[in-house]
C-alpha cells in the first residue's frame, strides 16, 4: 500500500518508462530463466529483454490467447507451463551476478537450508483459481506467497478507491469457490482491517440466510454477483427490510449495466439506504487480481483505475494486433509484471473495451493511474447465430443482456439460444424468456421489448415467453446454481 500513493501520481510519459523497465527486468530475471512457455517461445524468435525500449516495442512481443493454455502436442503441459519454475541451475545460470552475491550473502548469514525455504515459500504455489466456462475445459492459475501478497495489495488499493475505511464492514456474497472475486474480497478484507462476512452467497445460506446476516452485521458495504445482488435487494424490498446501514454496494465477476445500477439505486432508496453508490469492478483469472469504480456522479463511471506498477495494459485492434490510440475502442491486453506463480505476458483477454483506456488524471478522485471504460464486452458473448438459410449472423449477446437488465418493466430474465422444432438441422432460434415488474401489462411490454431489441441489436426473438417470477428463478438457478443461467444454448455441440 505503501506505493499505492507515489504510483497514483506519475505523469504518464514516466510511468510508462517505468513500467517498461520493470518488465524489462522481469522478463530478464524471471520470464526467460523460469518460464516454461515464453523461455522456449522467446528463444526461438530470438527476443531478447534488452531490445524493449519504449512502450512500442511491446509490440515484438507475440500476443497470448486463451488456446495457448490448452495442452497440445508442442506444448504438453497446457497451463502448467505458465508457471515459473525454478531450479539451482537455471538461478545460476540467468540471475545477473549482483542478484547472485545477494543470494550468496543471505546463505552464509542465514545457512543455505533458511534460503532454500525462502527461494521455495516465493516460488511454490500456494493458492488456485479458475476460469468459469461452462463448456469450455477449467484453466488453472496459480498463486504462491509471493502473488498473494499482491492480492492483498490491489484488494487494499480498491478499498481505498471505494473509500472503506477499517471502521466499515463488509457482506461478501460471491460463492466460496475457486474463483478470483470471492478471494479478492476476502483477502481485501484481512489486509485493511475490515470487518467481513463470507456468506457464500444464495447457494450457501439463501437468501433469506444472506438478508439475515445483513439485518444483523449492519454493513456499510455489500459485495456480490450483479444478478444475485439485484435479486436479495428485491426480495429484502418486498419484506420491508431495514438496509438504512448500506452505503455501498459493489458487484463483481460480471458486466453491470448502467440500467441495472439504477434499478439497484431505487431498491436501496426503497431500503431505507441514503444516497447509495454503486460500484462496477472487473478483473479476470489470468490477471490474479480486480479494479474498480471510484465514487462518480449517479449514472457515470470513473472507469476501472489500474495498478500501473503491477501490469502492463494495451489497446489493440482485434483484427491487426495493433495497438490503437488512447481512449479508441480495442481489445485490452495484459501483462503482468513482478509476479510469480502463473505469469502472462501480452495476453488477450478478448475483452473489448468501448472507449479504450484513458490516462488523464480521474476527475473524481484526482488519482493518476490509466482508467478502463467500463463498457466492455466480452468476445466469448459473441455467439454465430444461423437464422436463416443462407449464412449465420453473430450475435453479441451482451449486448442483448443490456438491453434486458437496463429495461425498467423487467424484472428478470434469461435468453435461450436452440434449434428449431428441436431438429438439430433445423435454423437456430433465440428464444426470451422475461418476467416483469408487478402492475405491467404483458402484451404491451412484449411488443415495446422486441421493437427496443431490434433498434439496440437488429435481433427479434423468435418468441418471448413471460413467465412468473418463481419460475423464473428456478429456471435461473438462483438459489442453486454457482452463478445464475443467464444464457442457454441448448444447440448440440454447445
Ligand atoms: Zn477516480
Amino acid at each position: 500500500m505503501s506505493l499505492w500513493k507515489p504510483v497514483a501520481s506519475h505523469k504518464p510519459q514516466a510511468r510508462r518508462e517505468r513500467q517498461v523497465a520493470s518488465l524489462r527486468r522481469f522478463l530478464a530475471e524471471q520470464v526467460l530463466p523460469f518460464h516454461p512457455f515464453y523461455r522456449g517461445l522467446y528463444k526461438e524468435r530470438g527476443l531478447k529483454p534488452e531490445h524493449l525500449k519504449s512502450f512500442e516495442d511491446l509490440r515484438s512481443l507475440p500476443l497470448t490467447t486463451k488456446a495457448d493454455f490448452l495442452p497440445t502436442d508442442t506444448n504438453p503441459q497446457g497451463y502448467r507451463s505458465f508457471i515459473l519454475q525454478p531450479t539451482p541451475e537455471l538461478i545460476r545460470e540467468h540471475w545477473p551476478k549482483t542478484k547472485l552475491a545477494a543470494l550468496l550473502a543471505r546463505k552464509v548469514i542465514f545457512g543455505g537450508e533458511a534460503v532454500k525455504e525462502e527461494i521455495k515459500l516465493e516460488y511454490k504455489p500456494v493458492l488456485m483459481t479458475a476460469t468459469t466456462g461452462r463448456s469450455a475445459e477449467p484453466v488453472s492459475f496459480l498463486y504462491t506467497k509471493h502473488d498473494i501478497d499482491r492480492l492483498e495489495e490491489a484488494g487494499e488499493r480498491l478499498l481505498d478507491i471505494f473509500n472503506i475505511t477499517s471502521d466499515d464492514r463488509v457482506v461478501n456474497m460471491f460463492p466460496y469457490a475457486p474463483h478470483l472475486a470471492f478471494w479478492q474480497t476476502a483477502l481485501a478484507g484481512l489486509s485493511r482491517g475490515v470487518l467481513v462476512l463470507s456468506t457464500g452467497g444464495g447457494k450457501v445460506m439463501g437468501t433469506a440466510g444472506n438478508i439475515r446476516a445483513i439485518d444483523r452485521m449492519k454493513p456499510s458495504l455489500i459485495i456480490g454477483m450483479p444478478g444475485y445482488t439485484y435479486h436479495l435487494l428485491r426480495a429484502a424490498a418486498n419484506e420491508e427490510h431495514d438496509f438504512s446501514s448500506v452505503t455501498k454496494v459493489v458487484l463483481g465477476a460480471e458486466k453491470v449495466t448502467r440500467g441495472l445500477k439504477e434499478k439497484m439505486t431505487s431498491l436501496l432508496k426503497e431500503l431505507g439506504s441514503k444516497d447509495p453508490l454503486i460500484f462496477g469492478t472487473y478483473g479476470f483469472t489470468e490477471a490474479r487480481m480486480a479494479w474498480g469504480e471510484c465514487p462518480a456522479e449517479q449514472g457515470i463511471s470513473s472507469g476501472y483505475h489500474t495498478y500501473p506498477d503491477m501490469e502492463i495494459f494495451e489497446v489493440i485492434d482485434p483484427d491487426t494486433g495493433e495497438h490503437v490510440a488512447e481512449g479508441e475502442d480495442g481489445e485490452l491486453v495484459y501483462t503482468t509484471l513482478n509476479a510469480r506463480g502463473s505469469c502472462v505476458i501480452r495476453y488477450r483477454t478478448g475483452d473489448i473495451a468501448r472507449g479504450g483506456i484513458v490516462t488523464n488524471q480521474c476527475p473524481y478522485c484526482g488519482r493518476n493511474v490509466p482508467r478502463i471504460s467500463s463498457d466492455i464486452t466480452r468476445l466469448s458473448n459473441v455467439k454465430e447465430l444461423k437464422s436463416t438459410k443462407i449464412k449465420g449472423t453473430l450475435v453479441n449477446l451482451s449486448s442483448i443482456g443490456e438491453v434486458l437488465s437496463s429495461n425498467k418493466v423487467i424484472d428478470e430474465w434469461q435468453v435461450e439460444i436452440g434449434k428449431r422444432n428441436n431438429d438439430p438441422f433445423d435454423l437456430d432460434e433465440l428464444v426470451l424468456n422475461i418476467s416483469l415488474q408487478q402492475g405491467t401489462e404483458r402484451e404491451f411490454a412484449a411488443d415495446r421489448l422486441k421493437e427496443e431489441l431490434r433498434l439496440a441489436t437488429e435481433l427479434a426473438p423468435s418468441r418471448i415467453n413471460v413467465l412468473p417470477l418463481n419460475d423464473m428463478l428456478v429456471k435461473l438457478g438462483m438459489e442453486t446454481e454457482m452463478k445464475e443461467r443467464r444464457i442457454v444454448d441448448n444447440r448440440p455441440n454447445n
